[in-house]
């Protein structure tokens, strides 16, 4: 907040103005009450009447831009957290990802941080003018008569103790309240990523079923928070009826003894009533509080979540294609769980190497410890001579261009999701890549050309097209190192025949690892890698493999099944 001191500065004016208005307002209205009871005459009273509503009307327009400018600084303040964290969770790493579904973020993200948007919005407002009114109220008091100044001051003090004291009622509600919630979130995102999934396997009850339980726990611990809060605010409720009897009861025997006048009567009476104003906004505040405090706790779990791929110090890779030496690689997703083990091999500059082996047999987690998406628990991946640790991140994956199994499709134009929204590419190279991996036709077939809008998710595209899309994508970053995982599963045998002419042009002077099912996509690399339950079983070149009657590739040749790998 301190960016806005200035604003900060005219909302405590704004406060301060509307808070002395309130309070001379009551002193008037005595003055009228008191000069009409006493048959003054009727010019004096009009013009303190009106002197009255003015005053009303400017603590009014004191209080609207005191609430403007509260909810535009709350604005901007939690703006800038919403920036942050959205920016923390970016570079966390894919185990904490995977921890979590996506949903319970953007709960954390917008539901969170609005909470407390609300919170700093009307925090300043309620509270500091709140109590400047109630400690302005007080003084008026005593100023009045001693004893209702004590009197009122020992009622406002108790009123505050208690509140204070049943402010905790409901805190551990109200964190689980938000957990419910965003775990809420996280099953709804999930399932209606998984939608087509759902309905195609009849599922739908199913996924009901689960909503309903999840939803009747938000319901059931919203209430029970609910109510907790209420009693907080009915306890309030009744201790400002006390406070109406105690100042109408003390006022009305001071006045039948004659020490008071009517107008002051009526003047305590406003008072008593403008101190419930203030000790009843704390205690909203207090709710507020407590739902601003469980997201503070959770937002600042979120921010002191440290990712557990440290950024190396940077390195320099000098130009053209890089070597790789893997050495000793032990990588497990959970503990006692390996999925890599003791994997030893490397690729000279500029060479292709074809990765083999069956489903699940670490291939593709192979390749995420090379951009750092996890790091290994023994073992170096060592690229242009630089151990990958040492690089930047950034710098790391600008180097390393990676087409996965799975393509995201983003909900943006043909051209955004080539160029991964970078506006520096220009059409004109966009169009030449795809010209040289023969796509031109491909892009033809939209109807808006490189504008053409594609819905999220690649609903609209075939998974082929996606994984062309795809390939593109990492052309036109100009990677040294590029990871195709399995880039032409989903493509027609015709297709795929035209693109290994295209591939292999656009591979030359880079160094490659092509992991494949299909014999047809590494029938021109240099060296081939068969992994079996996350161990190398099998590496040499391609050539000496083919001609050796007893590998495992040579044997894969002859039969060409994949089923044989093993
Ligand atoms: P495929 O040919 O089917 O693509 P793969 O060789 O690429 O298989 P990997 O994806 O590397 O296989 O998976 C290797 C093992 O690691 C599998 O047993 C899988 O269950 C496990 N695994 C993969 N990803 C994760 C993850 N994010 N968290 C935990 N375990 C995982
Ligand atoms: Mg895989």
């Amino acid at each position: 907040m301190r960016e806005h001191r200035g604003r900060v500065l005219a909302l405590s004016a704004a406060l301060f103005g509307g808070v002395g208005l309130q309070l001379l307002a009551p002193q008037i209205l005595r003055d009228v009450i008191d000069g009409a009871l006493a048959k003054d005459e009727l010019n004096g009273l009009v013009h303190l009447a009106l002197g009255y509503l003015a005053v009303g009307v400017g603590a009014q327009l004191f209080s609207a831009f005191g609430a403007w400018l509260g909810a535009d600084i709350g604005w901007r303040v939690t703006n800038r957290l919403r920036e942050e964290l959205m920016d923390h969770v970016l570079r966390l790493d894919m185990g904490y990802h995977g921890d979590k579904p996506s949903g319970e973020f953007i709960e954390r993200i917008d539901g969170d941080v609005s909470a407390l948007s609300n919170f700093f919005s009307t925090l300043f407002i309620s509270m500091a003018g709140g109590l400047m009114l109630g400690v302005g109220v007080l003084v008026l008091l005593w100023r009045e008569h001693p004893c209702v100044g004590a009197v009122m001051t020992v009622f406002a003090i108790g009123c505050t103790l208690v509140l204070f004291r049943i402010r905790h009622l409901g805190e551990s509600k109200a964190v689980e309240q938000r957990e419910v919630s965003s775990r809420l979130f996280g099953f709804l995102e999930e399932r209606l990523a998984g939608i087509e999934d759902i309905r195609a396997n009849g599922a739908g009850a199913y996924i009901m079923d689960g909503f309903l339980r999840t939803n009747h726990r938000f319901f059931h611990v919203t209430r029970i928070a609910w109510i907790l809060r209420s009693a907080i605010y009915v306890i309030a409720l009744l201790l400002f009826v006390c406070g109406d009897i105690l100042s109408l009861g003390l006022g009305a025997w001071f006045q039948a003894q004659g020490l008071i006048t009517v107008g002051t009567v009526i003047l305590m009476f406003r008072y008593t009533a403008m101190l419930r104003g203030p000790i009843e906004m704390v205690t909203r505040q207090i709710q507020d509080l407590q739902r601003a405090a469980a997201s503070l706790q959770r937002i600042n779990e979120m921010l002191s979540a440290k990712s557990a791929i440290v950024e190396g110090a940077g390195v320099t890779w000098s130009k053209g294609a890089p070597a790789l030496n893997v050495s000793n690689l032990t990588f497990a997703y959970s503990p006692g769980n390996p999925v890599l083990r003791d994997v030893c091999f490397s690729i000279a500059p500029g060479k292709h190497l074809g990765l083999l082996g069956r489903t699940g047999s670490g291939k593709t987690t192979l390749t995420r410890l090379m951009s750092r998406l996890y790091d290994p628990q023994e073992g170096s991946i060592v690229l242009g001579g630089h151990d990958v640790r040492d690089a930047r991140l950034p710098e790391l994956r600008r180097h390393i261009g990676v087409v996965t199994q799975s393509v995201h499709i983003f909900n943006a134009s043909v051209r955004d999701n080539l160029s991964l929204f970078d506006a520096d590419v220009p059409d004109a190279h966009i169009r030449d890549v795809l010209e040289q991996l023969g796509l031109a036709s491909w892009l033809a077939g939209f109807n808006k050309g490189l504008d053409t809008v594609l819905d999220g998710g690649g609903r609209g595209l075939s998974s082929g097209e996606a994984q062309l899309l795809a390939l593109v994508r990492v052309f036109l970053l100009d990677p040294a190192l590029v990871i195709l995982d399995e880039p032409s599963s989903r493509l027609d045998p015709h297709t795929e025949a035209l693109l290994q002419q295209a591939m292999r042009a656009l591979l030359h002077d880079r160094t490659a690892i092509i992991i494949a099912h299909r014999l047809a996509t590494v029938r021109h690399v240099d060296d081939i890698l068969i992994l079996h339950e996350g161990s190398v079983v099998e590496h040499g070149k391609r050539e000496t493999l083919e001609r050796d009657p007893n590998s495992r590739f040579a044997h894969l040749l002859k039969s060409g099944l994949e089923a044989d790998l093993i």
